[in-house]
This record gives structure tokens, C-alpha cells and sequence, in this order.
């Protein structure tokens, strides 16, 4: 079951702190964990810049899911759409979307990175229209609303995927910092040799990094 969500690395709970992000509301994600949003097949959008936990809060939802015995499958919006449109080349695309339909929970990460043809626009309304009060969405981004539709290129478009997104919708916004700028600095700080250190030749070993 776990294994075939195809989580890129499994987050849970456990390892999320919370204080980090005040922003997200904390008893809203605990209940969340329970499932019973999957039952009313609501959504779930996680809205954040770059390292602010959305893809550890959206794994660790689909971790819980999954055991709780639901299918669930993780997808980056860029490659589930890359797969869509090989389908559809193959004549595929309605096997693979009934593929889809058959799990409890999608998860689509990184919506907004890359902006889509007409095309993958129209595959990734497909999906959502679909799973428009059968099944759940968990979707993270970095942008807000007013720019999707300078990825998915179409207003009309853009304002129906949003419509059937949002009718049923926990909505949650990560405002603090990048967890990863956050640890990069603190192992510089440390005096820990690691990737993000100069080379050795740029390095000045009497004061940059004190002890
Ligand atoms: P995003 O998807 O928003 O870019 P990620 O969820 O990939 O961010 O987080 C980047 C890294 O930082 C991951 O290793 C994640 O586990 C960790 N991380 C992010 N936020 C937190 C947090 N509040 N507490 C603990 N680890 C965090
Ligand atoms: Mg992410």
C-alpha cells in the first residue's frame, strides 16, 4: 500500500515542527490525519514559498492515509501531466484516468513551477473535474490564485479547475521561513564541513567560522 503511493521519501508528523510555521494550524492538521476529510471527499491545498514543509505535511497526510488502508498516490503535477500526455499519444488516456479515479487520494505537488501547454492545462482540468467530489486532492504550491492562470494559461479554464478545487477545501498557508535556508545556515554556523561551505581555497580559516 505504502509503496505503491510512491511518496518521494516518507515524512510523518513526528518530524514537523510546528513553531516553525505558525501559519499552519497545527489542530486542523491533526484532525486532518484522521482521515474523515477523505470520506467527505474534500480537498486540501497547501500554499507556501520554496522549503516551508508543504510536501513533508502533504506526505505525512498521505502516509496516514495509507494506513488507514486507503489507496493513495503521489504524483508532482509536472510529471503526472508528462505521464498524461504520454498516455494520450499512446491512446491511453482514458485507461490511465480511470487508473487515477480508482485511488482514495491524489496528491499533486508543485503546482505552479512550470507553466503547461493547452494541452496539459486540459489534462490536469481532467483530473481535477473527475475527482470533483469522489475522491480527495491534496495540492501544494507556491502561488496564489490570481496567478494560476498564468500557468494553466486559460482564465475560463483556470476558473473552473479552481471552482471544483475549492468547493470543499481545507486551505492552509506556510509563511515562515525555508526550512532548508534555515538548516543551511545553521550547519554553516556550526563549523560543519558540508556542501554548502566555500572551497578550501576561498576559505578563510581565521574568522568566518568561529568556534
Ligand atoms: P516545500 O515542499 O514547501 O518546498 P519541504 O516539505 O520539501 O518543503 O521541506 C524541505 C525540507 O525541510 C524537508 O526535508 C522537510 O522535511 C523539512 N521541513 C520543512 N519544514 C519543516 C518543519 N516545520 N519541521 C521540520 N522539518 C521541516
Ligand atoms: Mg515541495
Amino acid at each position: 500500500m505504502v509503496k505503491s503511493a510512491r511518496f518521494p521519501v516518507i515524512k510523518t508528523l513526528d518530524t514537523f515542527d510546528f513553531s516553525l510555521q505558525p501559519s499552519i494550524n497545527e489542530k486542523l492538521v491533526r484532525e486532518l490525519m484522521t482521515g474523515e476529510y477523505l470520506d467527505r471527499k474534500e480537498n486540501i491545498l497547501l500554499v507556501g514559498n520554496s522549503g516551508t514543509g508543504k510536501t513533508h505535511l502533504a506526505s505525512s497526510l498521505g502516509f496516514a492515509g495509507c494506513m488507514q488502508g486507503r489507496k493513495v498516490r503521489f504524483f508532482t503535477v509536472k510529471v503526472l501531466v508528462t505521464h498524461l500526455l504520454e498516455m494520450t499519444e499512446q491512446r491511453q488516456l482514458e485507461r490511465t484516468l480511470r487508473q487515477l479515479e480508482r485511488q482514495d487520494l491524489l496528491i499533486l505537488d508543485e503546482f505552479g513551477y512550470v507553466p503547461f501547454s493547452k494541452t496539459a492545462s486540459e489534462l490536469l482540468f481532467e483530473v481535477v473535474s473527475r475527482a470533483y467530489e469522489r475522491q480527495s486532492l491534496i495540492v501544494t504550491t507556491n502561488l496564489p490564485f490570481d496567478s494560476w492562470t498564468e500557468v494553466l494559461g486559460c482564465e475560463r479554464l483556470t476558473g473552473a479547475l479552481l471552482d471544483r478545487l475549492t468547493h470543499r477545501v481545507h486551505i492552509m498557508k506556510a509563511n515562515g521561513p525555508s526550512y532548508r535556508l534555515r538548516e543551511s545556515k545553521r550547519r554553516l554556523k556550526q563549523n560543519r564541513p558540508d556542501t554548502d561551505d566555500p572551497p578550501d581555497h576561498e576559505r578563510d580559516d581565521r574568522q568566518v567560522y568561529p568556534n
